[in-house]
């Protein structure tokens, strides 16, 4: 039955793909993509919402029969993502996100609509903009109030069922000079800069963050770098730890270098910082229904492809016994797959149970590298096939 839905739309669902991806929109104006899948949704037959909580980010509902059976069942989210990334397109590959998103969807209605008594409940696709830098999701997050499980898939160059990912937030900070006749100015006529320099300022932040990565957790992550912040010398500073709870002191000790700056140039600091983006929780049940569908389909790794050092890792306890090489995905928590990715889709799984499974696509290259924009760009059969197979019942 899904093979029948699945080889009807592949063509339609790789044109939404193709259309997307030669199309790259970056945070909060991706009009185009918005105005493509709430149509898409709509022609459907799905309930929509355009332009939810934000001008790019949509709803869209659906339940056979006019909702009859919508309070019998769970209420099923499917995200679709589809902001580029400046400058490199779509390096992050979520024009797939877009396609997946609305593929699960379409196939979940057909199998609803074909079987309403046996699966009851209701389908949610959430449009989510602004995924890199935006935090789109954080925004968005009371648009999973009445959500029962949230399901996102990620294109990597590695098959991870439960990737380890990491929290995120930036600070943006700027000095300004103390002004004219603060009692300092005095002592320090020889300077022709005057009291307070702003660029001295930003240079002892700067070096102070330095200084201080080498007395974080190896876990722990800083990026700086010394650009203008509303309108005035600055900084940006990029901060990333494995867990929420140590977002905030790790925050402190960054402003603490900041304000030592400030302090001895005698400028005045100021500082934000954004919602943290915060570590998956991926939901252990929801990860093996969806791997156990995966598993039993024989065909899938030729779909998907193979990663070639999945036999290192541990997987799922009850598909663990059958794991082959040709596996999907590994089990990737507590293994030190030692990510760099932060998803705002963190942020959803600590409130709904959620899964972020990223699948493996043909190509070494990582993400947010340009080239793997050009592999997002021929995705091929492979990976619907297999979404469809996951979903077949
Ligand atoms: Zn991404």
């Amino acid at each position: 039955m899904c093979h029948m839905s699945f080889s009807r739309r592949i063509d339609f669902i790789l044109q939404i793909n193709d259309e997307i991806w030669s199309n790259p929109e970056i945070r909060f104006v991706e009009y185009r993509a918005h105005d493509l899948l709430t149509k898409v949704l709509e022609d459907q037959g799905f309930k929509v919402t355009r332009r939810y909580i934000l001008p790019t980010g949509f709803r869209a509902e659906f339940s056979p029969e006019n909702g009859k059976f919508a309070s019998m069942g769970p209420n099923i989210c499917f995200i679709s993502e589809y902001d580029a990334l400046p400058g490199v397109g779509h390096a992050c590959g979520h024009n797939l996100i877009a396609e997946s998103g609305i593929a699960m969807a379409l196939l979940t209605k057909d199998i609803m609509t074909m079987h309403p008594e046996r699966y009851p409940g209701k389908i949610t696709v959430i449009g989510s903009p602004a995924e890199e830098g935006g935090g789109g999701k954080i925004i968005m997050i009371d648009a999973f109030d009445d959500v029962d499980v949230a399901m996102m898939l990620h294109a990597s160059n590695k098959g991870i069922l439960h990737a380890e990912t990491l929290c995120s937030s930036r600070i943006f900070a700027n000095y300004s000079s103390a002004r004219l006749g603060d009692t300092f100015h005095f002592f320090n006529t020889f300077d022709s800069m005057g009291p307070g320099s702003e660029s001295d300022a930003v240079v002892a932040a700067y070096n102070n963050i330095v200084s201080l990565r080498s007395q974080i957790p190896q876990q722990w992550r800083i990026g700086v770098v010394i650009k203008e912040v509303d309108d005035k010398l600055g900084l940006e500073i990029t901060y990333r730890t494995m867990h929420g709870m140590d977002m905030g002191p790790f925050r402190a000790r960054i402003v603490s270098c900041l304000e030592a700056g400030a302090t001895a140039t005698n400028c005045q600091l100021a500082w934000r910082f954004t919602d943290p983006y915060v570590e998956m929780w991926p939901n252990l049940v929801l990860g093996n229904i969806f791997a156990g569908y995966l598993h039993d389909k024989g065909k899938r790794a030729s779909c998907m492809g193979i990663e070639e050092d999945l036999e290192r890792e541990t997987c799922a306890p009850d598909w663990q016994s059958s794991l082959s090489a040709d596996a999907l995905f590994t089990y990737g928590l507590d293994k030190g797959y030692n990510t760099l990715v932060s998803t705002d889709m963190g942020n959803v799984s600590q409130k709904v149970p959620a899964i972020h499974p990223m699948y493996y696509i043909n190509t070494p290259i990582s993400l947010h590298h340009a080239d793997f924009a050009k592999q997002v760009g021929s995705p091929g059969q492979g990976f619907l096939e297999s979404v469809c197979l996951s979903l077949e019942i």
